[in-house]
């Protein structure tokens, strides 16, 4: 179920913090899928995550993917919303990865991800960083 891989694959669709909410059973779903894995249902309805919540998991990676190379160790961490919804984010400005914590708190923001050096292209997303108060 953890995979950083895929976590990065998504990334482009993670440029939004909105949902699919199954208008037949209410599940919500991120990312967006076309059939409600619950009920199968096909209509959903756009709902806009919360930006507040907890990590659940989370792993360092050490080695990371190409484009990313200017920010190791590199932390990434299933994080539950307020509202049930786990996503997987990098977090951000973990000066010591060895501080980090399961049932950390942690808000959602809007930074840089990555860039590709010889296109000149820059990446956004969000990441999550430590939540203060
Ligand atoms: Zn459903």
């Amino acid at each position: 179920m953890f995979s950083p891989a895929r976590a990065w694959r998504e990334f482009p669709q993670r440029y939004r913090l909105e949902a699919a909410r199954c208008t037949e059973c209410g599940k919500v779903l991120y990312p967006p899928r076309l059939i409600c894995p619950e009920c199968g249902g096909r209509d959903f309805a756009t709902e806009v995550l919360p930006r507040d919540g907890t990590v659940v998991t989370y792993t360092v990676i050490r080695v990371p993917p190409a484009g990313f190379t200017e920010q190791t160790p590199l932390p990434i961490a299933l994080v539950e919303l307020v509202n049930g919804v786990r996503l997987m984010v990098q977090i951000a400005d973990v000066a010591d990865p060895e501080s980090l914590e399961i049932g950390m708190p942690v808000r959602l923001e809007f930074r840089r991800v990555s860039w590709d050096g010889e296109a000149g292209v820059i990446f956004y997303g969000h990441k999550a960083v430590r939540a203060t108060g």
